[in-house]
């Protein structure tokens, strides 16, 4: 750094990592990450082209808010899933990596599926991911929650994909509405399934919705809800695909089996359980 000019955006960018390290794995990601957003381009062209420029003013307070714990795809207002950019906000789980393995489980085992069903749909994510790569297939997502409804909506239509996915303000017994809209090939759902007293790290416990998360003292109350329920919402033959805690494999599948349903476990990246396939 030069006497008294402003710190070169390279500069800023390791100094915020060294900031951020102590509470993020990923402090030098997220500190190019906030400075592209500040500089207002793809973090690729800042990399390749500005890291001598000057540090814009915009980038001290989006890393006082990251050093807050406040996770970057709140501050970002994106968040990259299965190559689509969707919005975020509060109101939903911010898309994960590992949730991408529903997808693919989902795009391997009912690769045409025509009617999709994403229960809990949050931003749209595991729907609109499985509708872009699968152009012949409509779905509906249900969220109990309007407002992440309303993201939803905004990632269908950023998408583009508005005019093959539905959303309804429902709970997990589908009251109403389901035996309007028939059956399904295909039933997608991330519930929440975090143990009650399970601790989180302050980006996750602070800064998403613990609707979206919490699930009884087992983290099994919400499958408990849900499974009992696919059978009506599924044609015959039709699949579901479940995403399921690391170590919830055997409890899931157990209550799968109790109503009737073959399964099999898909593993994520990490090669932990991750998705549970009922048939
Ligand atoms: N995998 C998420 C987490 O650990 C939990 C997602 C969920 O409950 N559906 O934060």
């Amino acid at each position: 750094m030069s006497n008294g000019a402003a710190p070169s955006v390279a500069d800023a960018i390791r100094a915020a990592a060294d900031r951020l390290s102590p509470t993020s794995d990923t402090a030098r990601l997220d500190a190019e990450l906030l400075m592209a957003h500040a500089l207002g381009v793809s973090r690729s062209r800042m990399l390749i082209t500005l890291m001598r420029e000057e540090e814009p003013p915009g980038f001290a307070p989006l890393v006082t808010r990251r050093a807050a714990c406040e996770p970057v795809a709140h501050i970002l207002g994106a968040q990259e899933f299965c190559g689509l950019d969707f919005a975020v906000t509060p109101d939903t789980l911010i898309p994960r990596g590992d949730s991408e393995t529903i997808v693919e489980a989902a795009l391997e085992v009912a690769p045409s599926a025509s009617r999709v069903l994403d229960m809990g749909t949050g931003s749209g994510a595991l729907l609109l991911a499985y509708l872009h790569e699968n152009p012949g297939a409509a779905g509906v997502g249900t969220d109990a929650s309007p407002a992440a409804l309303r993201v939803a909506q905004t990632n269908a239509e950023r998408l583009g994909l508005a005019e093959r996915a539905q959303f309804h303000e429902a709970n997990w017994l589908c009251e109403g509405w389901a035996s309007d809209l028939g059956q399904f090939d295909l039933v997608l759902c991330n519930p929440p399934y975090v143990e009650d007293d399970a601790e989180l790290d302050p980006d996750v416990r602070e800064y998403e919705p613990a609707s979206a998360l919490f699930s009884g003292p087992e983290g099994l109350d919400d499958y408990r809800a849900i499974i009992p329920q696919l059978g009506k919402l599924l044609i015959p033959g039709g699949l579901a695909v479940l995403e399921i805690g690391a170590e919830q494999a055997p409890a899931v599948a157990a209550i799968a089996h109790e109503s009737g349903f073959e399964t099999k476990l898909r593993l994520d990246l990490a090669e932990r359980p991750r998705a549970l396939i009922l048939r």
